[in-house]
């Protein structure tokens, strides 16, 4: 298949791409790393009349780790973010995650913002982005505009991104609390498939070890990423995580599709819900036992994240 005629278009800057953007209207779309927007123009699901090439944009290659958390620049590619030492140390949960998304070639070339952009409710990094509070910071000619995950994605594959916008980058939030603990776990058909479900988990503990808060998000369990939660289910349940994940499972509401019934997804979901949890909450209890404060804690560990175990 070959895609339909486009013009193209290659700015050098940000306030030209938003000038282009401004200037051919609603029929221009961004091309980011392609890995998305080529097959879908390759099938004819998407005709733009005009495609505004990013590729040049330097100045949005970039992964930060800012005293919030990670930004990643709408250029940094998926591998990018998941070879990223300090952004590792700072969020174990973004590589993780990354791990499932496709394979390293497409990882190599697709955008992490891009993938957000996309809004595909199976995408692995708008969970993420969801569960850890983050937010996309959209430029227009209009002006800029920051909009939080809870709002920025509206149906499968629509964001709050306005036609004359450009995506420059997502800010995923470091977890607060005491001692912190993440994972992500997710079943596909072969790896580097779209999960049949897909989970996130975030777990936080006080100083004394007990759950302060348990959030989950997950994908493929409806038209945009849903989140989750937990803290009352977790604390009542006296560390029967399978009690958890069943309470997740019924706030959700997957729909059956060519390659899992509800019912699957469901099932998935308390079991994939129950063991990351789990994982979360024994990365948790590690890293306060690794605490500075605490009375077998080695100097400089926080509590934030699985170190050692990437
Ligand atoms: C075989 C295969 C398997 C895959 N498996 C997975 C998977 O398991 N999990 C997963 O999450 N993804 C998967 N992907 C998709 C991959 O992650 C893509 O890289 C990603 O979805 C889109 O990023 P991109 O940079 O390629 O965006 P593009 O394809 O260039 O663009 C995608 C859409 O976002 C818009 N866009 C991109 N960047 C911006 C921006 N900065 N501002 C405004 N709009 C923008 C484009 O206009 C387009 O509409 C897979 C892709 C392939 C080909």
């Amino acid at each position: 298949m070959k895609p339909p005629p486009f013009s193209y278009h290659r700015p050098a800057t940000v306030t030209e791409a938003v000038t282009m953007l401004d200037e051919l209207g609603p029929d221009a779309k961004i091309l980011a790393g392609g890995q998305s927007l080529v097959p879908m123009l390759n099938m004819r699901l998407a005709t733009p009349a005009h495609l505004i090439d990013i590729n040049r944009l330097d100045e949005l290659a970039y992964v930060r780790v800012e005293p919030e958390g990670v930004r990643v620049g709408a250029l940094a590619r998926h591998a990018d973010v998941e070879h990223d030492a300090a952004a590792g140390r700072a969020i174990p949960l973004l590589a993780e995650a990354l791990r499932s998304v496709a394979h390293p070639t497409i990882r190599n070339r697709g955008t992490t913002v891009g993938s957000i952009v996309h809004a595909d409710p199976s995408g692995e990094m708008t969970a993420v982005l969801c569960l850890l509070d983050g937010e996309v910071t959209l430029v227009s000619r209009r002006g800029e505009r920051t909009v939080p995950a809870q709002d920025f994605f509206v149906a499968p594959l629509t964001s709050a991104a306005e036609a004359d916008e450009l995506a420059t980058s997502a800010l995923f939030r470091r977890p607060t609390g005491a001692a912190t603990g993440t994972a992500w776990m997710e079943v596909a058909r072969r790896h580097g498939d779209y999960a049949l479900c897909g989970v996130g988990a975030v777990v936080t503990l006080n100083e004394a070890g007990a759950l302060t808060t348990v959030r989950t998000a997950y994908i493929s369990m409806g038209p945009i990423p849903q989140t989750l939660d937990l803290t009352l289910e977790a604390i009542g349940s006296n560390g029967d995580w399978r009690a958890v994940g069943e309470a997740a499972a019924a706030q959700l509401e997957p729909e059956e599709d060519i390659h899992a019934t509800a019912r699957y997804r469901r099932q998935l979901a308390v079991v994939l819900t129950a063991r990351a949890c789990r994982l979360a909450a024994e990365r948790a209890e590690r890293a306060r036992r690794a605490a500075p404060s605490h009375p077998t804690g080695g100097a400089g560990r926080t509590g934030s994240g699985v170190e050692g175990e990437r």
